[in-house]
């Protein structure tokens, strides 16, 4: 793994990006296809052909076979429906192909896919359309290379059935009402504004042998039994650690794979518990982040087996060990290259800053429970609120320096705003650093960091689309409203101070710098009416609230029935999870648990019989049994009553199963695990039949 690798030959060599169609294409294609991808103009059937072609013949030259439409159903992963270049000739020849037609539109058959009831299976067409701004790349996976055309997916009536068509939709909503705002501080250059995202994405590495013993990571992602090893991660030595050979192995040649894929793969560190690990790339805008996130986890997985290691991109593989999420740092830049984020050297005098800071301040505000169930999936019900991730409750820092900011300017006074203070680092030899505009606070589910928003919520295994469109379109909501008030306005200075002054008041409550772990920070919370949404099942209904479904129809990004379509594919997305978690732990439980705790209580009476048949003291032998016994009675109870609970809300459908699930079985797993793992340390370690944590954790 040491030779010399030329980094920037393979970089991007396995998309199809500006540098292939400059050089493959005739320049008036090459420049009618720029002009499409910019304004988002139809493609000219011709172009469409030339460029299907060139792709082709590229792909070819990369050792593609295949394409494949490539797209973000609502379950949250991607999909790909693959079709061979061949078509046969008659004579028994074939020619490798692919047509315009096929590139910028496919059919898959898509009633496998949920819907939420938007496409009857009868109805079962669905299409697949180009997405032009997001590059074909070449998809590598060991036996076979594959063509995969990013695309948009939705239903023969127009309604969006994927993530990635109402997130371009809330670019646009964004775009234009930030435009309007730049227009009325005397821009009129500006003709676009694009949200950017980088998502910093953790996960976990195990061994692959071990987890191939562990049914539950294997069905569910995630650990549904294990008691904690002697060992956690309270030494915190693991965090940025030095990396085990076996992982750092792993993270080049994952980097490797990500940078032929053009996505700028940076920092890898270790994270807070053992065996987790962060990936950040560099940030793009939120369609390519958004793309490039979903074949983030994609490689991420792939290149593990790889390694014989797998990768766990669940929220919560381990019980009582921190969990994953993503971060998603999210700023607003004009085509020109402004950060309208960037408070600048002065936030105080920067009136476009205070602006745009006031509007995330209404959205954040407004629309907290919408931001909660972007960020909901049913692996995020562990994290949030668990004192590791932020809590279930939606803030937002500004750190000492902005805060004091709003604080004046909320009271009237424009003088004494504290100036940006130099840090002294200490060292004559490192400079003078600026000290961010904001100080760390890892404990915030919403933080600003410096010219960007934190978003911190968001689950390490999810689609980020979800939390951006909800983040765009508040934005523009919030924008909107003020575009709308100070066009209007005689005097747009007075006006502007006037807004701001007032939106920072209405919204101050969201502001909170402290530790949002804190039990004194809920009840604050509780009293300045910020709602908690402690599960995903509570923040579902946020999407069909009147005024999210008013305010997501008045930007175009959805409309009713595909609001209603995803609150109903989100309550059969948590049913169906917790009851394949349900069914595992019922599996693993009945079938290997307890008949091995069984034969250790054989193996025990038996000690107790011979020792005592020789006349010596069994007392301890029988004191053990008893304990067994007592847990292995609590296990096989709460095992029954699991099986029942998950019978009763298997029987149900929509929002009461979703809610019998929640509220019963992952009650009834929790009261089944609790004597699981009293067991696990008492009975032979010889005897127990899956790996320990300790074994998972430690022993990459
Ligand atoms: P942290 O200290 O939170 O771990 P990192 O430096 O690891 O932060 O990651 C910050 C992320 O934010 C990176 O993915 C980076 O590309 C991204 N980022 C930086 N500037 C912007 C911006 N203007 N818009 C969106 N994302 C940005
Ligand atoms: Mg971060």
């Amino acid at each position: 793994m040491s030779e010399y690798l030329d980094i920037p030959a393979i970089y991007g060599s396995y998309i199809f990006g500006d540098r292939e169609m400059r050089e493959r294409l005739p320049k008036a294609i090459y420049r009618s296809l720029r002009k499409s991808m910019a304004t988002g103009e139809e493609l000219d059937p011709v172009v469409a052909d030339a460029t299907a072609c060139a792709m082709k013949e590229w792909a070819i030259s990369k050792g593609a076979t295949h394409f494949t439409h490539w797209f973000q159903p609502l379950t949250g992963t991607t999909a790909e429906k693959h079709d061979s270049f061949i078509n046969p000739q008659g004579d028994g020849t074939v020619i490798m192909e692919l047509r315009g037609k096929e590139l910028i539109r496919g059919e898959p058959d898509a009633s496998s896919f949920p819907s939420g009831g938007i496409r009857q299976t009868f109805e079962a067409r669905g299409y697949t359309v180009w997405d032009i701004t997001s590059p074909a790349f070449i998809y590598d996976s060991g036996e076979t290379k594959t063509l995969c055309i990013p695309t948009a997916f939705c239903s023969y009536t127009g309604e969006a059935l994927d993530k990635k068509t109402p997130l371009l939709r809330s670019m646009e909503a964004i775009s234009r009402q930030a435009v309007r705002i730049c227009r009325l501080f005397g821009d009129t250059q500006t003709q676009k504004v694009i949200a950017s995202v980088g998502a910093e994405q953790e996960y976990f590495i195990v061994d692959r042998a071990t987890y191939n013993k562990r049914k539950d990571l294997i069905f569910t992602g995630r650990t549904l039994l294990g008691a904690m090893p002697p060992k956690g991660q309270e030494m915190e030595d693991h965090y940025f650690g030095a990396i085990k050979e076996r992982v750092s192995n792993y993270m080049r040649d994952l980097d490797v794979e990500l940078w032929k894929l053009g996505i700028p793969a940076k920092t890898e560190h270790n994270e807070a518990a053992p065996a987790q690990h962060e990936l950040a790339p560099i940030y793009n805008t939120t369609n390519l982040a958004t793309d490039e996130n979903m074949l983030v986890m994609n490689v991420m997985k792939k290149v593990a087996l790889r390694h014989g290691l797998v990768c766990l991109l669940h929220e919560k593989p381990f019980a009582g060990v921190n969990g994953s999420g993503k971060h998603n740092n999210w700023s607003l830049c004009t085509d020109g290259g402004k950060n309208l984020l960037d408070p600048g050297k002065e936030p105080q005098h920067n009136r476009l800053f205070l602006l745009m800071l006031a509007a995330v301040m209404k959205a954040v505000d407004e629309r907290a429970g919408l931001l909660r169930m972007s960020a909901s999936n049913p692996g995020n019900d562990h994290r949030l609120g668990g004192h590791e991730a932020p809590p279930a409750i939606i803030s937002m820092f500004l750190g000492d320096q902005l805060t004091a900011v709003v604080e004046h300017i909320i009271a009237g006074n424009d003088e004494r705003v504290p100036s940006v203070s130099i840090m002294k680092v200490g060292v004559s030899t490192l400079p003078f650093i600026r000290r961010d505009a904001t100080d760390r606070n890892r404990t915030s589910p919403f933080a600003f960091t410096g010219n960007k928003f934190e978003f911190r919520m968001v689950p390490s295994s999810g689609c980020i689309a979800d939390a951006n469109i909800v983040l765009n379109t508040i934005t523009a909501d919030a924008l909107c409203a003020f575009a709308d008030e100070l066009e209007q306005a005689e005097d747009f200075d007075g006006a502007l101070t006037a807004l701001i002054r007032r939106e920072m008041t209405a919204h101050q409550r969201i502001i909170f710098n402290g530790n949002g772990y804190t039990d004194e920070w809920r009840a604050e919370a509780n009293r300045r009416g910020l709602p908690e949404i402690r599960s995903m099942v509570d923040a579902i209904p946020e999407l069909t609230r009147s005024d999210s479904v008013a305010m997501f129809e008045r930007h175009g990004v959805y409309t009713a029935k595909e609001l209603q379509a995803r609150a109903d594919v989100a309550y059969e997305l948590y049913a169906k999870t917790i009851n394949i978690e349900a069914l595992t732990m019922i599996d693993m439980v009945g079938k290997d648990i307890l008949p091995a705790v069984v034969r250790y209580t054989k193996q025990l009476a038996d000690t107790v019989a011979s020792v005592e048949a020789v006349g010596a003291d069994a007392s301890v032998q029988r004191d053990l049994l008893a304990r067994v016994s007592v847990m292995l009675r609590q296990a096989y109870a709460a095992l029954t009553d699991l099986r029942e609970k998950q019978e009763r809300a298997a029987a149900l459908c929509g929002e009461a199963q979703a809610r019998a699930y929640y509220k019963d079985v992952t009650t009834a797993m929790q009261l089944l695990r609790a004597p699981v793992d009293h067991l696990e340390t008492i009975v032979d370690g010889a005897l127990w039949p899956i790996p320990t944590y300790g074994e998972l954790l430690f022993n990459v």
